[in-house]
């Protein structure tokens, strides 16, 4: 089945006896044992729902993966994946992240004992450098977040297989529709499913999706034990938004492609981060290993005063945190996702007072251009 029918597909509930064309909502949060000792196959809903398992069920098929579990959020997923690590644990992550993960690895995964490296994983022999004895994952995001820059998952890949080690792609920004990071060779997956999963800016999510049995296991272990589980409105929500995956993100790529192109001719604006945009130095690195290059576009100004002005004059894309959505989105990045980010650390990034970060969303490109030409007007 071709990914767009999975997405629509994707969700059967062959317990249905009534021909209910959408997923029921099972609002409950246990569940009644036939006998002593025997189960329906679910006893209580932090371990497993009905209406979760099936949104789990699509996404692991999205992603090729044997199983995904479902999140309160994306960072419950990744907060739970960092649970297989232990204290002298050693992780390489991409430099540029978001700033919620960096968040958590340095004031929360450090203090657990677990440490980090940050390494442009541009260049591969970089990654081998920093590879010590107590190294047990790579961590990517790809496109990062949200300097745009792409790793290449399948060179990545080749390193850790061969040292046994965990490869974690956050593939929140290409999702399945664009990017397979466990046909790449990727072991886990994540995403922030509050993003293009979901759609509508309504919901939050996250999402593990692993490729072994023994990944599976051990993750559903923590998963039932932490507790940060999709509840089942919020499962059925993503399962709705799922719907419309494919027609939404070729839409949104095809008007990102139209606005990086006219923001790289604007007089005002001094740089534009778009993997799809030849110019991009990741662009051929994006065309090999993904089916498209998404709908973020970071991009730079001539002043803060321009890029305040932005903010606070956008009538279409609006000034707000997320990302993803069928609505346009315009952030301020030093302000808002990588607000704790030490000034040095985010500065040497790129990420400064002149960066704005936007998520196209389906409106008309028109009228999104329209609004940006006059909220860039002097
Ligand atoms: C938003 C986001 C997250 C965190 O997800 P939440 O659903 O907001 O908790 C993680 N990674 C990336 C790339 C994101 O954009």
């Amino acid at each position: 089945m071709e990914i767009s029918t999975l997405c629509i597909h994707g969700s059967t509930d062959s317990s249905d006896t009534t021909g209910s064309i959408t997923v029921p909502i099972y609002q409950t949060a246990t569940f009644v044992h036939p006998a002593v000792g025997q189960s329906t196959g679910y006893d209580y809903s932090r371990v497993q729902n009905p209406t979760r398992e099936q949104v789990e069920k699509i996404i692991a098929k999205l992603e090729k993966g044997v199983d995904a579990l479902a999140f309160s959020s994306g960072m419950a997923a990744i907060a739970a994946m960092m649970e297989l690590f232990e204290p002298g644990d050693h992780i390489i992550a991409s430099e540029d992240l978001y700033g919620g993960s960096i968040r958590l690895f340095n004031n929360l995964s450090r203090k657990n004992g677990i440490t980090f490296d940050y390494i442009n994983m541009s260049k591969t022999e970089d990654i081998v450098r920093v590879i010590k004895p107590e190294t047990k994952a790579v961590f990517i995001e790809t496109p990062s977040n949200p300097m745009m820059q792409v790793t290449d998952i399948a060179e990545v890949a080749k390193i850790t297989k061969d040292r046994g080690l965990l490869l974690i792609v956050d593939n929140t920004f290409l999702t399945p529709y664009f990017q397979l990071p466990l046909r790449l060779g990727a072991d886990i997956v994540i995403h922030s499913g509050t993003k293009y999963l979901s759609g509508h800016n309504d919901t939050l999510a996250g999402f593990l999706v692993v490729n072994s049995e023994e990944l599976s296991q051990r993750l559903r272990y923590i998963y039932k034990t932490t507790g940060a589980c999709l509840s089942p409105f919020d499962s059925w929500l993503i399962i709705r938004g799922l719907k419309t995956l494919a027609v939404r993100m070729e839409k949104q790529q095809e008007n990102a492609t139209r606005l990086a192109t006219w923001l790289s001719n604007h007089s005002r604006v001094t740089k534009v981060y778009y993997p799809g945009l030849v110019s991009h130095p990741d662009y051929e690195i994006s065309k090999k290993q993904a089916r498209g290059f998404g709908a973020m576009i970071s991009f730079e100004v001539d002043s803060e005063e321009t890029a305040r002005k932005i903010l606070e004059r956008v009538k279409i894309a609006l000034y707000a945190e997320s990302l993803g959505g069928v609505e346009s989105l315009i952030t301020y990045p030093m302000l808002q996702t990588h607000a704790d980010v030490p000034k040095e650390e985010r500065e040497a990034k790129g990420i400064h007072e002149r960066l704005l970060r936007m998520s196209v969303g389906i409106e008309d490109i028109n009228d999104i251009i329209e609004d940006l030409a006059q909220a860039l007007l002097s």
